[in-house]
């Protein structure tokens, strides 16, 4: 046991409910954001002061001794902090979020501090080289590892001297990310298209039209203003019968942050991304270099699953070649369309897209949304997710009583086939005023082997943003979610399934920690395809007056239109995966000049696409994933995660076709051992493997897609 004693708690702290739940779980409604700048001071002395005890050399390097410590440690500060920010995100007032702005930089500063300590590396190596690291769990052993290689990735392992280069790369990679995202928005902002004549607005949707209005009112403009932000900008493209106008829009969208922005969208020149594009791409191939890669596409790929450059440029080509002919179909149906019903036929524009799809989708796939919500009132939607959870999975949800935030907020236990509870939930279903947009699910608590062996059970908290209930009459109406919603909640629980069902007991790889993150959306995805089941439908559904199941004629036109335009769409998003990975693989960035970028990605749309890239599209020039939001060399993990989520999944097809169902137990039990209750302790491709009994195909995602022929 180590020597060190934790920091005493004064009594004042110790009724701090940030601190008073210890390993418990926070009561939210008593946490005033006058509690937070104690409790975590104090927990970051605390955390300090652990990682002071984990670097001493006195201090054994073992798991007990080294590792235990240090994770309690940074555990109570992490679940104190994600209790603020989580309430931060759901029940922000100004209070909290000031209280809560003031301590960020501190836990930031904590955290990667933390990443930095070469002195911790050391102990951890040694910890790995040490007799003791024989008898760890494989779990424990894949956290050391995992630690190791994100040290290393770090930089732990540079030379003195190609230390202050790799930092200065770190800090100038960030500037431009920044800047190139800054570009963005100024370009976008800057853009404003006035329409004074109320014809020119033929087309539109009355929202569409009064949004203009209002954006005109607001510059102090009379007539209709026009942006180049998507609720704005998008619209005009799918509604406007006006061709002038959408070309107008098109161009200016399609060439903001770029040399050709003064001509087209009145932006200025300092902010074309060009040049700091291939700037990113030259700090990030010395990056790789720096750390013994051969280029940044290969650095990428060491904390993820797909395994070599060669086989993430295989698979997306592979993706390609098969989407390729359907892609043709659409285009072709499209052009049709067109000419025959549009008026369109001097060949369709880049601008005519949007528009000529919505009213082909109009006329073959139409169904009211309005409709179809009727059908699902959330409490009977929930009722069938967890019946489908409980069938698969041998467990039982029940109802709990845990503190919450909000009135609205509802907690769940889960427990397994002995009746022991093995994990809690919340589910926050509505919007509301201080609650962020969006829909996530966040870990509250991991599960863990405490020092007392006694397991922590994982908590988790599923948020959503529907439409809260509505009073007619004074009578509060059943609240009824949209089918997209209901794909949410089923892709929300998912995640949380990941979490809430891991039987690892170290917390660094339990549940969704040290998941690969192009495995992440595994199970979400795979949840979602539920929603599309008929027997799951029929179930599920009620209509909120004659409470009548889903018809079938209703079924079968959503079906239908699912799949609407999917090679095209497919095809779309390989090819912009596809520039990305080229980029950070086959790109020689240290000699490249002037248009580069450019010229590589048009010649990747030349060879893929089944339109050529217009000549004056600098689509590039605002691909912000790559070059300011994280996704470098990590934009095909969405189609690789949807492969693996359909390959799954066509598992509990094939039981289906033996037992009738496709919610059949046997394949759940399976699922749940192979891919959940194992997290991150091993290789995503390992565990993918074990369910399957092969290597993940992409004709599952095809065949879901309508992209193989029947
Ligand atoms: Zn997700």
């Amino acid at each position: 046991m180590t020597t060190s004693t934790p920091l005493q708690a004064s009594a004042d702290l110790q009724q701090n409910p940030l601190i008073s739940f210890g390993r418990g779980i926070c009561d939210y409604s008593q946490v005033k954001s006058s509690d937070i700048k104690p409790a975590i001071d104090f927990l970051l002395a605390q955390a300090e002061k652990a990682v002071a005890q984990a670097v001493d050399p006195k201090t054994p390097a073992s798991w007990n001794e080294l590792v235990e410590p240090l994770e309690d440690a940074t555990e109570s500060l992490s679940r104190s902090w994600g209790v603020i920010s989580h309430l931060n995100s759901v029940a922000d007032t100004p209070e909290l979020r000031a209280a809560y702005g003031e301590m960020i930089p501190k836990v930031t500063a904590f955290f990667s501090s933390l990443g930095q300590n070469l002195a911790l590396y050391q102990r951890f190596k040694e910890l790995s080289q040490s007799s003791s690291y024989a008898n760890l769990s494989t779990s424990q052993k894949k956290v050391i590892e995992n630690s190791l290689r994100d040290f290393r990735l770090g930089g732990a392992e540079l030379s003195d001297g190609d230390k202050p280069r790799f930092s200065q790369i770190q800090d100038e990679q960030a500037l431009l990310g920044k800047a190139f995202s800054d570009h963005v928005l100024d370009a976008t902002d800057s853009f404003v298209h006035l329409v004074t004549d109320k014809s020119e607005l033929a087309g539109l949707p009355e929202d569409a039209i009064a949004a203009a209005a209002d954006t005109a009112q607001q510059k102090g403009l009379q007539g209709w203003a026009f942006t180049l932000h998507f609720p704005s900008y998008y619209p005009v493209m799918q509604y406007s019968e006006n061709r002038s106008l959408r070309r107008l829009m098109y161009e200016a969208y399609v060439t903001r942050a770029s040399e050709l922005a003064p001509q087209y969208s009145k932006g200025k020149l300092d902010w074309d991304n060009t040049a700091n594009m291939l700037e990113q791409l030259k700090l990030r191939d010395e990056e790789a270099r720096m750390l013994g890669f051969e280029n940044y596409a290969a650095l990428s790929l060491a904390p993820k699953m797909a395994s070599s450059v060669s086989e993430v440029d295989g698979f997306l080509t592979t993706f390609a070649q098969k989407a390729k002919p359907f892609a043709l179909k659409d285009w072709q149906e499209l052009s049709n369309f067109a000419k025959a019903e549009l008026n369109i036929g001097d060949g369709l524009e880049p601008w005519d897209i949007a528009f000529a799809s919505e009213r082909l989708k109009q006329e073959r796939y139409s169904f009211s949304e309005n409709e179809l919500k009727q059908y699902f009132p959330l409490p009977k939607v929930l009722d069938g997710l967890f019946q489908v959870i409980q069938t698969l999975f041998g467990v039982k949800i029940e109802s709990a009583n845990l503190p919450t935030w909000h009135g609205d907020v509802q907690s769940f236990s889960v427990k397994n086939a002995e009746d022991r509870v093995v994990a809690y939930f919340y589910l926050d279903p509505y919007a509301r005023p201080g609650k962020r947009g969006g829909a996530w699910m966040d870990d509250a608590r991991g599960r863990r082997e405490l020092p007392n062996g006694e397991i922590q059970v994982p908590v988790a908290y599923l948020v959503c943003n529907f439409a809260p209930p509505v009073k007619v009459d004074g009578v509060l109406r059943q609240p009824t979610i949209t089918h997209d919603d209901v794909i949410t909640l089923f892709h929300e629980s998912g995640h949380g399934l990941h979490h809430l069902l891991t039987q690892v007991s170290a917390l660094g790889v339990s549940g969704i920690n040290g998941v690969e993150w192009d495995a992440v959306e595994l199970p979400s995805q795979f949840m979602e395809n539920f929603c599309w089941e008929w027997e799951v439908l029929e179930k599920m559904t009620s209509h909120a007056e004659t409470e009548k199941p889903l018809p079938r004629e209703l079924y079968e036109k959503i079906l239908a239109a699912k799949n609407f335009q999917n090679g095209y769409m497919t095809l779309r998003q390989v090819v912009m995966s596809l520039t990305d990975w080229r980029l950070h693989a086959n790109f020689d960035a240290v000699n490249a000049k002037g248009q580069a970028v450019l010229e590589l990605s048009k010649s990747i749309a030349d060879e893929f696409n089944v339109i050529p890239q217009p000549a004056i599209s600098r689509w590039i020039n605002t691909f912000s994933h790559i070059f300011a939001g994280g996704y470098a060399a990590g934009y095909y993990s969405y189609k690789w995660a949807e492969v693996l989520s359909a390959d799954v999944y066509s598992a509990f097809e094939e039981a289906a076709k033996l037992t009738g169902s496709v919610l059949d137990e046997k394949t759940g039990a399976r699922y749940r051992q192979e891919i959940l209750e194992v997290g991150g302790s091993r290789p995503a491709a390992e565990s993918f493997k074990a369910f399957r009994g092969r290597e993940p195909s992409i004709d599952a995602l095809l065949r879901h897609g309508g992209l193989v022929t029947q």
